[in-house]
């Protein structure tokens, strides 16, 4: 069950968490605005309603989490978004990510890998606020051919190593944020493509993301 009631206790706790967020680090006050602006308790179970506005990742449904709002905010500070620019999300998972980018003025295009997650979506009434996301059932690792290429990519869940087809997949001068390792901790990568499509890596802090699995799941 969740619940769709945002009360001034909620907003007052949305304010709260955006001052957390931006004493850890975080300045693009465009982040903090769609951060300040999102009912991230309409994301969860109303059993998490009260703890919505901690900053920590929780569970959804099928194993996988919500990613920590710090974390959201971070990967979305280096994207360094743009209102209008077309931004492919890898890892759905609850939508919170992507209407933050929505929110931000993108065009969304976001993949799910678990059907239950991608169908969960459909039902998820909150959402129609946002036509400007897309929604795919696939395999973030061949990334949307159809569809690219990308001004910038996000990827939430830790890949082993850079998927080739995404960085096909980004424009010139395009970015891409991606947690990258194999273990229980991942280091946050940024690429950009220049010009002449060669590649300019930077790394940035420690994560811990949920894998990147290959392949869909019915
Ligand atoms: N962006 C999400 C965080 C999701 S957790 C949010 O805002 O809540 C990571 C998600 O990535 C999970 O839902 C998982 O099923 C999905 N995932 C893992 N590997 C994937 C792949 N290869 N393609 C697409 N999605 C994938």
């Amino acid at each position: 069950m969740r619940t769709f009631d945002d009360s001034y206790r909620h907003k007052g706790l949305r304010k709260q968490l955006t001052d957390i967020i931006r004493k850890k680090g975080i300045s693009d006050e465009r982040v903090l605005n769609a951060i300040l602006h999102i009912p991230r308790h309409f994301f969860m179970d109303s059993g998490f309603d009260k703890i919505a506005y901690e900053d920590r990742a929780f569970p959804i449904a099928e194993g996988q989490t919500i990613s920590q709002p710090y974390t959201v905010a971070y990967q979305t500070q280096l994207l360094d978004i743009k209102p209008q620019e077309k931004v492919l999300e890898v890892g759905t998972g609850s939508a919170y990510q992507a209407c933050v980018l929505a929110e931000m003025g993108a065009q969304v295009y976001t993949i799910e890998r678990q059907k239950k997650i991608f169908e969960s979506n459909k039902s998820f009434a909150f959402l129609k606020k946002y036509p400007s996301i897309r929604f795919f059932f696939g395999d973030g690792y061949e990334g949307l051919p159809t569809y690219a290429p990308f001004d910038k990519i996000i990827v939430t869940a830790a890949a082993p190593s850079i998927p080739p087809k995404l960085v096909e997949q980004l424009k010139p001068m395009g970015k891409m944020v991606i947690p990258v390792g194999e273990g229980n901790v991942q280091q946050m990568l940024r690429l950009t493509k220049s010009e002449d499509n060669s590649i300019r890596e930077e790394i940035f802090d420690n994560f811990s993301f949920v894998p990147m699995v290959e392949g869909k799941k019915n």
